[in-house]
């Protein structure tokens, strides 16, 4: 059974993690790449991501992508053709109500004990937290892990990226949410593939046939991929969809 679609990490695989403008004519090129071979059928791209439903839907108008799309590491799923965001698999309101709890306590103490630290807005079901010099972010994983010791209602995964620290329920997580789009798409895993770069893109292994990477990618992410492009982001990105699409 042939590849037919391609679920993406945004951070680090199509685009670079760090906040400044990105290469104009690399990303233009990728646009170009997948509305074609969104146009001959030969694979059809889709979003699965960290970042929240708004960021998700312009990046999916700018890039001409329209399959369903995971945000917030699974725990939103967003369809742009009914512009309709819902919760993933595995989110309950008792759960968003126990994070937002969580949330509170960073909101709270993040300014005043951890001031480099940023609290990302704009999630429903998940958090974020960014940091320049991600070292940083080790202390409050423990003041994390510490507040969850006192909330039985609270049960969170702790995941970092580049320079993110990743805070999603446990057990939603892309995989998850890839499961579903897929199952609504009926789409067969082994027509799946996935390029991520990062220890939260793992949870997406098992659920697509193929896993991809970019060069910039972590060790451990190269060491169970089936094809690691010799190209870094968005040039990895434009490799992988070749090598798929056979072009
Ligand atoms: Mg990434």
């Amino acid at each position: 059974m042939s590849i037919k679609v391609l679920f993406c990490d945004v951070d680090s695989s199509l685009v670079p993690e760090e906040s400044e403008p990105w290469d104009w004519s690399l990303f233009a090129k990728l646009a170009e790449m997948i509305r074609e071979t969104g146009r001959n059928g030969k694979l059809r791209i889709g979003l699965c991501t960290g970042r929240p439903q708004p960021y998700v839907e312009a990046l999916m108008k700018t890039l001409g992508i329209t399959l369903p799309a995971v945000c917030e590491n699974g725990a939103v799923l967003y369809d742009l053709h009914t512009n309709r965001a819902e919760f993933g698999p595995g989110v309950t309101s008792s759960k968003i109500h126990a994070l937002n709890r969580l949330k509170s306590m960073l909101i709270d103490r993040l300014p005043r004990e951890f001031p480099e630290i940023i609290y990302q807005v704009g999630k429903e079901a998940q958090l974020s937290l960014y940091c320049a010099r991600p070292e940083r972010l080790d202390a409050v994983m423990s003041l994390i892990s510490h507040f969850a010791e006192q909330d039985p209602e609270l049960d969170v995964t702790l995941a970092k990226t580049n320079y993110y620290l990743n805070i999603d329920l446990r057990g939603v997580n892309k995989g998850s949410g890839l499961r579903a789009v897929l199952a609504r798409l009926g789409i067969a895993r082994e027509e799946a593939a996935f390029l991520g770069d990062s220890s939260g893109d793992l949870t997406a292994r098992d659920a697509a046939a193929l896993f991809t990477c970019p060069s910039n990618a972590t060790d451990a992410v190269k060491a169970v991929a089936d094809y690691v492009s010799p190209y870094p982001v968005t040039a990895g990105a434009l490799d992988i969809i070749r090598y798929l699409a056979g072009s």
